[in-house]
Formats: C-alpha cells, structure tokens, sequence
C-alpha cells in the first residue's frame, strides 16, 4: 500500500466511555471503512488499550496510535485534551483515570439527584466503564422524559444548564503534564466547540503539543482557520471524526482522518 491512500483516524469512542461499539468493533469497523490507522480516544479511559487490541489491529493490518480524551477545566469551561502515544499502563495515567472515575462517580449521583427534584427519576445507569452525561441522556430519552439527546442536553444537562454539575475536575497544565510525563503528546480537541477563538489561542498558552484541525463535522473554512492557527504557533495537527458509534449516528468512522505523514510526526517521539 502506498503512502498517499494511508488514512487514520484520530478521534472516536468505544463502549469503554459513551460509544456504542466495542474497542475490538471499532477496529473491524475501521477495516471496513478503508482505514489504515485509528486511535480510540475513550474519555477519561484508556481502557480499550488490551493485548487483545493490539493483536487484533495487527491481524487486521492497522496501525495504532494510543490515544484518550481527558476531561480539563479552564475558568469553569470545559477542555477536551487528546492525549497520544502514552504508554496506557503508566502509573500516572492510572492515577488521572482514577481521580476521573471517583469524579465521575459523584458528579453522576449530584446530576440524578437534581433530575429527580425535577420528577425525573433515572435508575439502572451502566456500571461498568467510563460513565457520562451522554449515559443519562439515553436513559431520559428511553422514559420518555424528553424526545431526544439533544434535549436532554439542551434542557437539562448541557454546560451550564439546570443539572450541569461541575466539581473535582482537573487543570489543563495538570493534564498537559500527566500526558508529557509518560511519554504522550497532548492537542486541544474540537477548538470550534469551546466558547470562544480568543479562549482557544488562551488556552494554548498552555504546553500543548498540537491542535485538532480535521473534525468529522467541518467545513473547509473551518479547517482552514485553524490549521493557520496551528502553523502560526508551530503546533501538530491532528484530526478525527469523532465517531461515538448509534449514540451519534449522523458521524461515521473515517469521517474526518489524518495522512501518513500527519500520524507519524505525532508517533514519533
Ligand atoms: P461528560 O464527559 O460526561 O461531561 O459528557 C460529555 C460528552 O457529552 C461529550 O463528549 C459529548 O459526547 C456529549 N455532549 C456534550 N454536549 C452535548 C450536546 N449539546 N449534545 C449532545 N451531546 C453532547
Ligand atoms: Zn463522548
Ligand atoms: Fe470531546
Ligand atoms: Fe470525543
């Protein structure tokens, strides 16, 4: 295969955070689609990291990038930072997916509690792996309490809506320093969904190694504004479509990718 026809992407979730589709499905899935290269950035988790994993995308011939999406704050708004090439057994990153997971745990109990003073009542949320907001939205949705995930976040649990809940969340230096400590390169995800263009080149003030450029939903003018950004501050590229599996089913695998030589300056060291 030659170099030109590679590509990979960057940025989707499996059933290990709020995707539909299991780690190894992914990978089957990204065969079917045509790509060479993928990494699965689960929120807060880099669980879908298995020797399984890796044995599968070897048979199936894709190279993998080892990746995660940590959940940071910066001045009360939310930051999403991919993290790349981490080894997914260092302590440090065990450390930060636990304070997530005790995070998560409490901001999930304080978020069902202000749905149900509402007459919402939700009950049986999964137990196992990266548990969020998109979790409970579904549960609303199958009882019927709004039409739609969108709703659901539009109403009620979106940022700063009426059961948003927001505690024990991380710094966007600690993250950066967390990631850069094992060995990973850390790049602002999605910047077109932060508040503004002036918080996005605020928080790459930060130590960031790059920014997420191609996204699943774009517009070429989109692309282009921040791929400029990205060059003026000597930063990586990155790019992914950030497939969430039937949860999202307007975004598919592959959607949005990144090249041969886009994936290697990344996983390079
Ligand atoms: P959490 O990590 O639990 O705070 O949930 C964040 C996730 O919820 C994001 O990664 C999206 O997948 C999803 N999400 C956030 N805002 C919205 C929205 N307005 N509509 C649909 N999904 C959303
Ligand atoms: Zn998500
Ligand atoms: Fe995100
Ligand atoms: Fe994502």
């Amino acid at each position: 295969m030659s170099s030109e026809s590679f590509r990979a992407d960057l940025h989707c979730h499996s059933s290990c955070s709020d995707g539909t589709d299991s780690p190894l499905e992914l990978l089957h899935l990204a065969k079917k689609k045509g790509l060479q290269g993928i990494s699965v950035t689960d929120h807060d988790t880099l669980a879908a990291y298995t020797e399984e994993f890796f044995v599968e995308a070897k048979k199936l011939g894709l190279e993998v990038l080892v990746g995660v999406e940590f959940s940071a704050d910066h001045r009360g708004h939310s930051v999403h930072i991919l993290g790349y090439g981490m080894d997914p057994k260092a302590e440090s990153m065990q450390k930060l997916q636990e304070h997530h997971k005790r995070r998560r745990e409490k901001r999930n109990q304080a978020i069902v509690d202000k749905l149900e003073k509402k007459g919402f009542l939700i009950e049986d949320l999964p137990t196992e792996g990266v548990v969020g907001r998109p979790h409970i939205a579904q549960k609303m949705v199958e009882k019927g309490f709004v039409k739609n995930i969108r709703e659901a976040f539009h109403q009620y649990l979106g940022d700063g809506k009426s059961c948003y809940v927001v505690l024990d969340m991380v710094s966007v230096p600690d993250t950066i320093e967390a990631i850069h400590q094992v060995g990973g390169k850390a790049f602002v995800a999605h910047p077109h969904l932060q508040i503004s263009a002036n918080f996005v080149k605020e928080v790459l003030k930060f130590p960031f190694d790059g920014l997420e450029c191609y996204y699943g939903n774009f517009f070429p003018h989109h692309e282009k504004r921040w791929l400029q950004l990205a060059e003026s501050k000597k930063l990586l590229i990155s790019g992914g479509s950030d497939y969430h599996g039937s949860i999202k089913p307007n975004i598919e695998l592959g959607s949005s990718w990144v090249d041969k030589a886009t994936f290697d300056r990344i996983k390079s060291s």
